[in-house]
């Protein structure tokens, strides 16, 4: 008789396009760094391309192709203005990791400081607070069980009620509705769930307390890689300290994971990269092209919220 052979636990993120590969790739660099013991899966979608594909595999265990979810909720996302986030639907897939006992889901703009395998020891459904409204939780990083039954519940749900945000937070916080005042044990520290912006409402919690910060998230509609970072130093003008460090250790991170892969594949040896900044290296050029397409796209369609059309 076949005997299912159930993994311990796995970490997971959610890739669809070539820019939160760059986030993913530096998610995955990170793992690998502070020695995580538990396998990385990247779900990626049809539209992943190629260069990005091959940067992944060099940076996770495990890329696996799934299909695309959308929340279609137009008007919840121009509330909130971001109306790229109707596609992060595609993260309930992640209940369908069966071969997994327990999986940490963690959103692709994520860059761990440390190793965060004790994340394990919580079980379904555990998460941090969201900075913005602390009685829902932050979806960019979660413990669960896999279970299909879950993942048709929350379909369903999705189906019948919609979410209230357009995206996968509120959805997930309507179904795991129980968080906010049911098994403290539930609730991850906020440090393994930090926005660097967290640091403007409240400047002597951060002061007290960043040393300890195990996690950051760079969540909001400016990412990591819309930044340009020129040896090893992040241009611009209008950045706080705090989020200029963190931006710096991510292309750090990011620089690395490109000269692993060039080393790991001859054709990409031409890559230069000094201190954050890419140059040569068609496969990467291709990616960061890609990007620059997409980002132009964003601020058509932002704008198109703003005036209305959308
Ligand atoms: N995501 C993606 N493609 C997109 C938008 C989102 O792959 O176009 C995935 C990615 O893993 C990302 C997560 O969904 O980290 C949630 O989106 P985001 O981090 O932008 O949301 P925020 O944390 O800013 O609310
Ligand atoms: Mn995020």
């Amino acid at each position: 008789m076949p005997t299912t052979i159930t993994k311990p636990g796995c970490f997971a993120t959610l890739v669809t396009n070539a820019e939160y590969g760059l986030g993913a790739a530096v998610l995955g660099q990170c793992l690998q760094d502070y020695n995580s013991k538990y396998s990385t899966v990247v779900m990626v979608t049809k539209n992943v391309p190629e260069a990005t594909l091959t940067l992944l595999a060099s940076t996770w265990d495990v890329v696996l192709p799934i299909p695309e979810l959308n929340s279609n909720d137009t008007a919840s996302l121009a509330l909130l203005q971001r109306p790229e986030l109707g596609v992060t639907f595609t993260k309930l897939h992640v209940w369908k990791l069966t071969e997994y006992k327990k999986v940490v889901f963690l959103d692709a703009d994520t860059m761990p400081l440390c190793n965060i395998d004790d994340l394990f020891l919580y079980n379904e459904l555990s998460a941090c607070p969201d900075a913005g409204w602390p009685d829902c939780f932050n979806t960019g990083l979660f413990v669960l069980t896999p279970d299909v039954e879950t993942y048709d519940g929350l379909v369903k749900m999705a189906a019948d009620e919609g979410t209230f945000d357009g995206g996968d937070q509120g959805l997930l916080n309507s179904y795991f509705s129980s968080w906010a005042h049911g098994d403290i044990k539930k609730h991850i520290p906020f440090v393994y769930n930090v926005n660097p912006n967290a640091s403007y409402t409240y400047l002597p919690a951060y002061r007290r307390f960043s040393k300890d910060v195990k996690n950051i998230h760079f969540l909001g509609s400016s990412k990591p890689w819309h930044y340009e970072c020129q040896d090893g130093a992040i241009i611009g003008a209008n950045v706080s300290q705090h989020l200029r460090g963190f931006l710096e250790q991510w292309h750090a991170s990011l620089n690395k994971a490109l000269i692993e892969e060039a080393a790991a594949e001859p054709e990409f040896i031409q890559f230069r990269s000094t201190g954050g900044s890419i140059s040569g290296g068609e496969s990467v050029v291709s990616v960061l092209s890609h990007i620059a397409g997409q980002i132009k796209d964003k601020d058509t369609q932002r704008e198109k919220v703003k005036t209305g059309q959308l």
